[in-house]
């Protein structure tokens, strides 16, 4: 009897160790918002009845049920309105490693095509978003129906207010018949998000 005892006493103390293991060395995950464009009474760009707003929350849903390894965040979780102002507030307490912004484009030229990925030069963190875009760019390309344009850059509130790396993504162009197709169908929302979990698994 003492025996079982003394086994179950051993083993207790694995188990116990074991759990403290999982909580009090596990590398601490890094921390990443995604800004969800537009929201509530700010459409984004409308073509044929379907909005940017509700693109960009269909994958940012998929990134959220793909991804376990990074802590992610959301600037709206829902169709709501958030003030570009709010949303810079938000960022700048939670101090995040990375935000990506998502949006799809749309131009009056039906001939432009293809995702553009931008970042602000007046953001202290130019230098890490530039290195982050150039990565995820060549991982979104592995997606080949999507076509990636040079990097921009530009002045948009959250890039030049967020204090941490920050690029904005405009995922094609919702004017453009091939892109439009894409940025639309639900398996290629899918790629588009797994391609974009995968590169942030990797950035632990
Ligand atoms: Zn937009």
């Amino acid at each position: 009897m003492k025996k079982i005892v003394y086994l179950l006493l051993i083993s207790l103390v694995i188990v116990s160790f074991g759990f403290e293991k999982s909580t009090d060395f596990a590398p601490k995950k890094i921390n990443v918002v995604i800004d969800l464009g537009h929201g509530g009474t700010d459409f984004g760009a409308t073509i044929k009845n379907i909005h940017e707003k509700n693109i960009v929350e269909q994958i940012a849903k998929k990134i959220k049920s793909t991804n376990k390894d990074v802590q992610l965040y959301f600037t709206r979780t829902e169709d709501q309105f958030v003030s570009l102002q709010d949303r810079v507030n938000f960022i700048n307490e939670l101090k995040p490693d990375l935000v990506l912004s998502i949006h799809v484009n749309a131009n009056r030229d039906n001939q432009k095509s293809g995702a553009e990925f931008f970042i602000a030069t007046q953001n202290d963190f130019s230098k890490k978003s530039t290195e982050i875009a150039n990565e995820l760019s060549t991982k979104l390309s592995e997606n080949n129906f999507i076509k990636i344009n040079t990097l921009k850059t530009a002045p948009f509130f959250i890039l030049k207010n967020t204090k941490a790396p920050a690029l904005l993504l405009e995922l094609g162009y919702l004017t453009n018949e091939n892109d439009f197709k894409y940025l639309t169908d639900g398996d290629s929302q899918d790629k588009i998000a797994n391609s974009i979990s995968e590169y942030l698994s990797k950035l632990q």
